[in-house]
């Protein structure tokens, strides 16, 4: 155990915590996407919303149009059989019931028209829906394309982070290692403190002065009395 040991350990604590915030940024990959992407879910919701819309129209429109076409078909009925109408009055109640029909069939008409002006409106709305949808997939297309280019740097200074981990771990004893580690673990990734004006920096503690000297030489694995965490020099 020496200097060297020590700055290693330093130094890897560093890459540590580096790595820590890259695999933590990375994990966040997809829900960075997710949010980027709402704006976008929105105004597909939209869009399919105001299809249905737009298509449950058309069948309005379809469903009136067959109707007006049977009534067609019987008023046509209705006026075929007036050559073979024997008595006047026969004659009126035919004439009474093709005037019925013809109502019904200008009432049919009315509201067909309604319906269509209804789905002209509507189409209006879905052709800037359809154009508002459109821009908004580009547009998230163009950022998802920069958060994964953001993220492929990520992996890249992570790989080479971990890379420079397994080199400062080779020169670091087994038994430290292991120690260290444990602490990173527990002390929330400070396992590594310095001392600064006779004070552990990791938890504030007085260090006693004979320690003190010990830590000045940098040269030992000492740790704190208090919060267990190994020391080093740094005035
Ligand atoms: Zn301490």
């Amino acid at each position: 155990m020496g200097e060297e040991e020590l700055k290693s350990l330093i130094e890897l604590q560093e890459i540590d915590t580096k790595i820590a915030g890259l695999t933590g940024q990375k994990k966040r990959l997809p829900e960075i996407i997710d949010e980027a992407k709402q704006s976008l879910n929105t105004s597909q919701t939209d869009l399919s919303n105001i299809k249905t819309a737009y298509d449950n129209l058309l069948k309005e429109k379809r469903d009136k149009e067959r109707i007006i076409d049977d009534e067609d078909v019987k008023i046509e009925k209705l006026k075929s059989k007036t050559s073979e109408i024997k008595t006047n009055e026969a004659y009126q109640a035919l004439l009474h019931e093709i005037e019925a029909a013809k109502k019904v069939k200008s009432g049919l008409e009315d509201e067909l028209l309604v319906v269509l002006e209804k789905a002209e409106e509507i189409k209006k709305e879905l052709n800037t829906k359809e154009q508002k949808a459109k821009e908004e997939e580009k547009k998230f297309s163009v950022e998802e394309s920069g958060i994964k280019a953001d993220f492929v740097k990520v992996e890249d200074e992570l790989n080479k982070f971990l890379k420079d981990r397994d080199e400062h771990r080779s020169r670091i004893g087994k038994d430290l290692l292991k120690r260290y580690a444990q602490l990173f673990e527990s002390k929330n990734g400070l396992a590594v403190a310095a001392v600064k004006n006779g004070i552990c920096l990791g938890c504030h503690m007085n260090i006693p002065p004979q320690t003190l000297t010990e830590i000045k030489k940098n040269s030992k694995i000492i740790q704190c009395f208090n919060c267990s965490r190994i020391l080093y020099w740094k005035d």
